[in-house]
């Protein structure tokens, strides 16, 4: 390698990585303005107690109607969002809005729902948290027993030394606590034991391969057997098929999510399904 050469190489590599500043910097920008523009929508993904195979919630996910490039799923921006104070923003946002839709619905007449908001762990790092759920619970008058919050194991991890603290307090509040996408951080169940949770969530990718993998399906019934002797409910996430259902039922899980019912969808169809449901007694 010439000196040149070496030198066009490291001016090359440089401009790349300005570009992708640039871009990052262009997407937290535009990402800041949907947030003021309403370009935010909560989409609601169904959860079904496998024994009654009736709808007993949903998880509010979010997604970014943006104007000119369509939906963009969270996998696109949370990443992006979670690096600066936006998730924090937009997480109090979902909130909110899942808690004034769960209000509407029960206006509505339907039946009590529990509705499941992700926390990030950059979220549920500041303590105010709890001031935040119990402001938004009186501001909408959700009721404290149908709300939610699903912390990822990582959060839980990196916030150890005031988790016990701000769950004990949600907890306090009325509020459910999951733990979303078990089994791919590195607690186990005994960690987990000394926190108020209520529900487990099998990751999907444990579920991905049943009935193929022999592993997978032993991982899958040993968390919902260990979730239960710690007093946990276990749900499953990524149910796609009949097979995966019927073998999580076999296992006694409790509840399920997945494309096998439903895909997350905008609140009217959601009200929809529970009005279907309704009608079938
Ligand atoms: P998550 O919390 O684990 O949510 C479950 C994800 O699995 C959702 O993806 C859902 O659409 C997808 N899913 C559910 N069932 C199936 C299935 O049967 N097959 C397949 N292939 N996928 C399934 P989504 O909506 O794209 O969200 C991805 C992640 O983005 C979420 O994973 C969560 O970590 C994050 N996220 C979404 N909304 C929020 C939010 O409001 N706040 C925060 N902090 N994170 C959010
Ligand atoms: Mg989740
Ligand atoms: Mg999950
Ligand atoms: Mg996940």
């Amino acid at each position: 390698l010439s000196k040149d050469q070496g030198r066009g190489g490291i001016a090359y590599f440089s401009e790349e990585i300005t570009r992708a500043i640039r871009e990052r910097i262009a997407l937290e920008a535009r990402l800041r303005r949907a947030i003021g523009h309403q370009e935010l929508r909560v989409y609601y993904q169904p959860q079904i107690d496998i024994a009654s195979g009736r709808m007993v919630g949903a998880e509010a996910l979010v997604r970014w109607q943006d104007p000119d490039e369509g939906l963009i799923p969270p996998s696109l921006f949370i990443p992006i969002a979670e690096e600066s104070s936006l998730i924090v923003k937009i997480g109090e946002w979902v909130l909110r809005e899942t808690c004034r839709q769960g209000r509407l619905w029960l206006d509505m007449g339907l039946p009590p729902m529990t509705l499941a908001v992700n926390v990030s762990p950059h979220q549920f790092r500041r303590s105010d948290i709890n001031a935040l759920v119990a402001t938004v619970l009186a501001e909408t008058g959700f009721p404290a027993g149908q709300l939610e919050l699903e912390i990822t194991e990582s959060g839980l991890m990196a916030n150890q030394d005031n988790a016990t603290n701000i769950l004990n307090n949600l907890h306090a509040q009325g509020v459910r606590l999951a733990i979303d996408d078990f089994g791919t951080g590195y607690s186990s169940l005994a960690y987990l034991k000394h926190f108020p949770l209520d529900v487990l969530k099998i990751d999907k990718s444990f579920i991905d391969e049943i009935p193929h993998n022999k592993d997978d399906m032993e991982i899958a019934a040993t968390i919902v057997a260990m979730g239960h002797t710690l007093g946990f409910k276990v749900l499953a996430e990524g149910v796609e098929t009949p097979e995966q259902l019927a073998f999580l039922q076999k296992a006694g899980c409790d509840v399920y999510q997945g494309y096998i019912k439903s895909r997350p969808i905008p609140a009217e169809e959601f009200a929809e399904l529970l009005l279907e449901q309704q009608g079938d007694g």
